[in-house]
C-alpha cells in the first residue's frame, strides 16, 4: 500500500508537470471506488485549472481553481499516470482507469486503480478541514516533525503496541507498514512494546528515525513490492535499503541474527529479536 514516501513522490512528479494546465475532457469509468461512484467528476473537473499540489499523510489534495481541490487518497493500488504533450506514454487499452483526463495542451493525466480502494473526491478547499476523511488526520511527520515529547505526550496511557500506534494516521499521517517497522528497528525498539510504556530516551530514538527513514525513501520515490509506481509507471528504489521489511528468515543487516516476522493488529511486522530487545535495551547501533 502506498504511505507517505510513495504519495509524496508522486505529489512532487505531479508538481513539477500540472501546475496550470487546464482540463479539457474527463472522463470515467462505471465502477465505483469503495463505495463511490465517479459520475460527477466529470462536471466538476472539465474547465478548471491545476495549481500546486498538496499532501498530508497519505492524502493529495489537487488544488483546482475555483476554490476546489482534487481530493486523492490512492488506497492499496491506485496510480496517477502522466502523458505530455506530444508523447504518446499511455495506452488506450491500459486495463483499470477510472479517470482519464486530458489537457488544454493535450497532456494527459490518468487515475489506474486494480483494487479500487482509493478515493477521488472534488471537495470546496474552504470545506476540507471538515471532511471527514481528513478532519480527524494527526500531523504529517515531513511537515511537521515529531519530537520525543511530542511523541510520548500522544502516547501517554497507550496501551496499543508502539508499531500499531505508528500506523494511527490520527497520532501521525503517513507511516503504514513498511516504514513502522523500519523505523523501530532503527530505533532499535521492541514492536510489541505499549507505546505509553517507552521512556523519553527511547522516543528520543524514535523521533530523528521517523524523518530519516521517510526522507530516504522520498529521496528513492518510495518502495514498490507489486503494484506502486510513479507517475511515469516507474517501481521506487527504496526495496534495496529495507532492513527488515519483508526479509523474514534472512540475516539482520546489523547483527546477523535471523529477521523475524509476526502478526500484530491484523497486519505484519518485521523485526529482529536481537537488536530490538525489550525495556532497558540502549544498545547504540552505528548506521550503516
Ligand atoms: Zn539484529
Amino acid at each position: 500500500m502506498p504511505e507517505l514516501p510513495e504519495v509524496e513522490t508522486v505529489r512532487r512528479m505531479l508538481a513539477a508537470h500540472v501546475p496550470g494546465k487546464r482540463v479539457a475532457t474527463a472522463a470515467v469509468s462505471r465502477h465505483r471506488l469503495r463505495t463511490q461512484s465517479l459520475a460527477a467528476l466529470p462536471k466538476q473537473l472539465e474547465g478548471r485549472a491545476f495549481a500546486e499540489p498538496r499532501r498530508t499523510g497519505k492524502f493529495l489534495f489537487l488544488d483546482l481553481d475555483g476554490g476546489m481541490t482534487l481530493l486523492s487518497h490512492l488506497g492499496m493500488s491506485g496510480r496517477w499516470l502522466f502523458s505530455p504533450a506530444g508523447v504518446d506514454a499511455l495506452d488506450e487499452a491500459m486495463p483499470h482507469v477510472h479517470l482519464r483526463l486530458t489537457f488544454e495542451d493535450r497532456s494527459r493525466l490518468w487515475y489506474q486503480d486494480i483494487r479500487r480502494f482509493g478515493m477521488l473526491r472534488v471537495v470546496p478547499l474552504d470545506r476540507l478541514a471538515k471532511d471527514p476523511s481528513v478532519k480527524l488526520l494527526g500531523p504529517d511527520p515531513l511537515e511537521q516533525p515529531p519530537t520525543a515529547e511530542s511523541l510520548r505526550a500522544c502516547a501517554k496511557g497507550s496501551r496499543v503496541a508502539v508499531k500499531t500506534f505508528l500506523l494511527d494516521q490520527r497520532k501521525l499521517a503517513g507511516i503504514g507498514n513498511i516504514y513502522a517497522s523500519e523505523i523501530l528497528f532503527r530505533a532499535a525498539i521492541d514492536p510489541r512494546r505499549a507505546a505509553g510504556a517507552l521512556s523519553l530516551a527511547e522516543w528520543a530514538r524514535v523521533a530523528p528515525e521517523i524523518g530519516a527513514v521517510l526522507g530516504d525513501a522520498v529521496a528513492r520515490m518510495g518502495t514498490t513490492f507489486s503494484t506502486y509506481r510513479t507517475i511515469w509507471n516507474e517501481p521506487g528504489q527504496y526495496g534495496e535499503q529495507l532492513l527488515v521489511y519483508d526479509r523474514p528468515g534472512q540475516p539482520c543487516r546489523r547483527c546477523g541474527g535471523e529477521v523475524k516476522r509476526f502478526v500484530q493488529g491484523g497486519r505484519a511486522t518485521f523485526w529482529c529479536p536481537a537488536c530490538q530487545r525489550g525495556r532497558g535495551n540502549t544498545r547504540k547501533h552505528a548506521q550503516s
